[in-house]
């Protein structure tokens, strides 16, 4: 080995570089969150040959002084922190001053700024050479600064050579504008690629340029098919849209999630959207959605990784409660209702106290569980709306449905039309015809009928713990003391699962009961999964997760079958208890159990009033 020796400052900053500049979209990246921390209100992006040849960005922001433009290229450099303080409550995008400088040493890097209203003055800088010396010169410019990157990569070879082609590292980059432009809607943006507009994004300030906004971005059906959600907290806030689960995805590509502005991509975020939509989407299918969370930076730390893409929460169990609970109300308020649902008071309901969740009252009527589930379907009196609005104590949650069936217009006549209309026939025993206020409503009856079945056997279920069955032979299971102490901790919830699991030892514990449907199954791996959640969340949803599972699969053959005719009194009250069945707007894979066609869309059909 030679002696050691300081590294160049190109040298340096390109070790550095490795790391936050892995291709054209991360210097687009960096370029533009500088631009939103300097205020700009209008940043226009320019690309040639998808950034390998030019990324040029300019901001209408607050500038940088002259005599600052050698600093803003030198790495450890940043105006926008000065103490440990700042860092741990940081406002702004940036703060580890080192973008530029990375930027600067892999590219053929231009930095022009002018901070005064004067468009007369203004100086450009541009860096070179292996000591990063910063050469500066006068150059016009309105207020603001023009960031200007050639020839990425020009001398560090090894890097272009992991360059994919010019259409993949475009939609590297087009992604980036996206999630900015999502995060930032009062900044109007243009992004051009040789020449074409690709984007022209105004700044949006109202609800409905911001939800255009949104439509140009995740596209229109997106829009149409996305529920509005608002979850307070008085400490967090959580709000955005959420696709329904009848517009799944095949791929997880439709997803942001922003923290205080910042997009992150995050395993207890994931998780807990995962798991309020678990019953409501097809197997292997992803969600859609466009959600904010916002909370004190202080309960934040951004500076986890160069790129900034992972945060780490303080309070991971809250805002992991509160991303499940605000989703999972939403979500189960899709249903064929309309206007706000009427609070549950009397008796009829119970409060599920692990979820916050408000379960009907199973033993009305048909589908009780118990109740022979040969398939018939017994009208049943139709009382006041079971509809609730529940969430978690001084926790306001809103959602609209927007484009959505379920935001049916309710009649304002007295005797109001209920959200899904009178039946009128049965079509080849597998349809439902309905007449309501609007028009025709279509329902396919297995599937409505199949994901009322299953709500109401798992509203049975929670109304009490879940049945135990003692092991013959209790099974000994090997663990760490950690997980010792968890079991401990969480002694309650074992129960509520209706499992028995005894101390045994420091690192041993005894299995001695499991919930009496899960019969059978791998008692040591539902335990260890069972604790891996309640270590990293806090709680644990495998088991109803399993449970739901064995339910869905009960209710699917539950319900009425096609080819089976039903009575228009035995269609109405499957009607009424659509409306009234959470979730209800999908069967329990995720398919749509109706739709309607309006009087207006039927007499264009029929070219009628033309
Ligand atoms: P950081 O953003 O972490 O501070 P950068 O290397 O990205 O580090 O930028 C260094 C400094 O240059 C910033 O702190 C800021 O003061 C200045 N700067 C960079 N881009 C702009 C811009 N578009 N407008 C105003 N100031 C800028
Ligand atoms: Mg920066």
């Amino acid at each position: 080995m030679s002696r050691i020796q300081l590294l160049s400052p190109r040298l340096a900053n390109q070790i550095a570089a490795g790391e936050v500049v892995e291709r054209p979209a991360s210097v687009v990246k960096e370029v533009l969150e500088n631009s939103l921390d300097a205020g700009a209100t209008r940043v226009d992006i320019d690309i040639e040959s998808a950034g390998c040849k030019l990324i040029r960005i300019r901001d209408n922001g607050a500038g940088i002084d002259a005599d600052d433009l050698p600093l803003a290229l030198s790495r450890h450099a940043t105006s926008k922190i000065s103490s440990l303080d700042d860092l741990e409550r940081v406002g702004s995008l940036g703060f580890r001053g080192e973008a530029l400088a990375s930027i600067g040493s892999v590219s053929r890097l231009t930095l022009t700024s002018n901070h005064r209203d004067d468009t007369s003055e203004g100086c450009s800088a541009l860096c070179e050479g292996r000591d990063m010396d910063v050469q500066l010169r006068p150059a016009p410019h309105p207020r603001g600064t023009t960031v200007e990157v050639r020839d990425l990569f020009f001398n560090t070879p090894a890097r272009r050579k992991f360059l994919r082609t010019e259409k993949t590292e475009f939609n590297h980059l087009e992604e980036v504008v996206k999630r900015l432009a999502l995060s930032r809607f009062d900044v109007g943006f243009t992004l051009r690629h040789n020449g074409k507009v690709i984007h022209s994004l105004a700044g949006a300030h109202a609800d409905a340029e911001r939800q255009r906004r949104v439509a140009a971005v995740c596209g229109p059906a997106f829009m149409e098919q996305a529920l509005f959600i608002e979850v307070d907290r008085g400490d967090m806030r959580l709000w955005g849209w959420l696709g329904l689960p009848t517009f799944s995805r095949s791929q997880a590509d439709l997803q942001y999630f922003f923290v205080n502005g910042r997009v992150i991509r995050d395993k207890l975020v994931a998780h807990a959207v995962k798991q309020a939509y678990r019953d409501v989407l097809y197997h292997g299918r992803h969600p859609a959605f466009v959600l904010y969370l916002e909370l004190d930076p202080a309960q934040v730390d951004v500076n986890v990784h160069p790129g900034k893409h992972e945060v780490r929460f303080r309070d991971s169990r809250a805002v992991h409660q509160c991303i499940f609970s605000g989703l999972h109300r939403a979500l189960a308020d899709v249903r064929p209702a309309a206007g706000p649902p009427p609070v549950a008071t009397a008796e009829g309901f119970a409060v599920d106290t692990a979820t916050g969740e408000i379960a009907t009252q199973p033993g009305l009527g048909w589908g009780a569980p118990g109740a022979d589930s040969a398939g018939a379907y017994a009208p049943r009196a139709y009382g006041p709306a079971a509809t609730l609005a529940a969430g978690q104590a001084g926790e306001q949650v809103r959602s609209y449905a927007g484009l959505h069936p379920a935001s049916l217009p309710v009649a304002e006549a007295p005797e109001a039309v209920p959200p899904l209309g009178y039946a009128l026939a049965q079509l080849k025993g597998i349809y439902i015809l309905a007449e309501n206020a609007e028009g025709l409503v279509l329902v396919d009856m297995h599937a409505a009928h199949e994901r009322i079945t299953y709500e109401r056997l798992k509203a049975a279920r929670a109304l009490d713990a879940i049945p135990g069955q003692p092991l013959l032979v209790p099974e000994a299971i090997a663990v760490s003391e950690r997980e010792v102490g968890l079991v401990q901790e969480h002694a309650a919830v074992f129960t509520r699962l209706g499992l028995l699991v005894d101390v045994a030892g420091e690192e041993s514990l005894l299995v001695r009961q499991i919930p009496v449907t899960l019969r059978g199954s791998d008692v040591a791996a539902l335990v260890r999964d069972v604790l891996s959640d309640l270590a990293e969340y806090g709680s644990s949803d495998r088991i109803e997760a399993h449970m739901d599972e064995i339910l869905s699969t009960m209710a699917c053959h539950g319900a009425v079958r096609a080819n089976r005719r039903l009575t228009v009194p035995e269609m109405n009250a499957l009607l009424r208890d659509m409306e009234e069945t959470e979730r209800s707007g999908q069967c329990n894979h995720g398919r749509p159990t109706w739709t309607r066609m309006s009087l207006d869309e039927l007499d264009k059909l029929f070219l009628r009033g033309r």
